[in-house]
């Protein structure tokens, strides 16, 4: 099997994705869509569509869950994923995934799973009290089982994931340990080179770890209602960001604090104009005649200078044919999936001495 750090054709491997319970937002792209665009020019990249997870929330919305498993893929496409460079992949049939799923979840304590910080918060977030259902924590398994099928070198992340990218690094170094015969001592780096099956992935956070939304409390969130979608119109985003709170109250000639103040955080990220931002900051501080309005109108201007390519890019797929495109787009990203999925999965029963003979996934035309 090839080291998925050094690759046949030298590229190291990628593996992230979204669970398409919504439209992509700004959150998304700070967070981890840049960094894929970045890293598509040299990587081996596969990015999931995490459908499956999205019924943890949404059992009794399946259409909803179809119809945004799609436009998320218009919404990576807009921004320039390319899929002939990155494979787009749909979770549901990639088979391996969820064989993976069962054997993982039987080297990870179930405490272990519940105390996973980012499945609390997401329980509290999400007001789902203590009637979710047994998927909802399954996921965080299921999520060990999405990387680990591709053995990738980086996961790239938003913060929220890092407490899943570390309990996936967990499960990789024990299946590697009890199946493998991995020495527990040994670096992370060297679990391939002794033997194991799995890579010990890195989570790699974009250059916003955590993008506040638009009610400036909580992380930007499809499910929370505070998000600034990619597809958005120039009026959304006006009034979106129009409606922001200054964390402060104060008048234009009274001095305020950027800092506490979320529309500085935008204008920190989206204003490409340092000096601009400082300016503003600087007159924000002393109480120079700045209104909050005046923050806010250089934040939306620089927001829609962003998203007009985006959007202009995915109008070419919201015509017409745009879904049967995408479909041909993630059936072939999802057979290149496969193909190394299938060899991930052999290995691993291979290695649990459960492999008595090999089998062919076969697409129907
Ligand atoms: P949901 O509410 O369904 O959980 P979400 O908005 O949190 O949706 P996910 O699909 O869970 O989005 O996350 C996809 C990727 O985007 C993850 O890598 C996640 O860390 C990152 N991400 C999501 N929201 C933000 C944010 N506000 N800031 C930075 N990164 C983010
Ligand atoms: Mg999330």
């Amino acid at each position: 099997m090839t080291d998925p750090a050094s690759p046949q054709d030298g590229r190291p491997r990628v593996l992230t994705g979204d669970t398409p319970t919504g439209r992509l937002h700004l959150g998304h792209y700070v967070g981890s869509i840049e960094n894929r665009l970045r890293l598509q020019a040299d990587h081996e990249c596969y990015f999931l569509l995490a459908n499956l997870h999205a019924f943890t929330t949404r059992a009794d919305r399946p259409d909803d869950i179809r119809r945004d498993t799609l436009e998320i893929v218009k919404d990576w496409l807009a921004c320039g994923v390319d899929p002939s460079r990155s494979a787009i992949v749909l979770q549901s049939e990639v088979p391996a995934i969820a064989e993976l799923t069962w054997f993982f979840a039987m080297l990870i304590p179930f405490n272990r799973v519940m105390r996973n910080p980012t499945l609390k918060t997401e329980i509290e977030a999400k007001g789902l009290g203590d009637r979710y259902p047994f998927g909802f924590p399954m996921y965080a398994v299921g999520q060990c089982a999405d990387i680990l099928a591709f053995r990738p070198a980086y996961v790239p992340v938003g913060e929220d994931q890092v407490a899943h990218i570390e309990m996936c690094r967990e499960v990789a170094r024990r299946f590697d340990q009890v199946y493998c015969g991995v020495d527990p001592h040994c670096e992370d780096d060297d679990y391939p080179a002794r033997g194991g099956v799995f890579p010990i992935p890195r989570a790699m956070v974009g250059r916003v770890g955590r993008l506040v939304g638009a009610d400036g409390k909580q992380k930007m969130s499809k499910s929370l209602g505070n998000a600034i979608f990619l597809s958005d119109t120039p009026k959304q985003v006006k009034k979106k960001i129009g409606g922001m709170h200054p964390g402060q109250s104060r008048q234009p000639d009274e001095p305020g604090d950027p800092d506490i103040n979320p529309v500085f955080t935008y204008a920190d990220i989206f204003i490409k104009d340092r000096a601009l931002v400082d300016a503003l900051k600087d007159r924000y501080r002393r109480g120079d005649n700045l209104g909050d309005g005046h923050v806010k109108a250089a934040v939306i201007d620089a927001v829609n200078e962003l998203l007009e390519p985006i959007r202009a890019r995915r109008a070419e797929y919201e015509g017409p044919g745009g879904d049967d495109l995408v479909i041909d787009i993630i059936r072939d990203g999802t057979a290149r999936a496969n193909a190394l999925t299938e060899e991930t999965l052999w290995s691993a029963k291979e290695a649990m001495r459960l492999g008595f003979w090999r089998r062919a996934l076969v697409a129907r035309p």
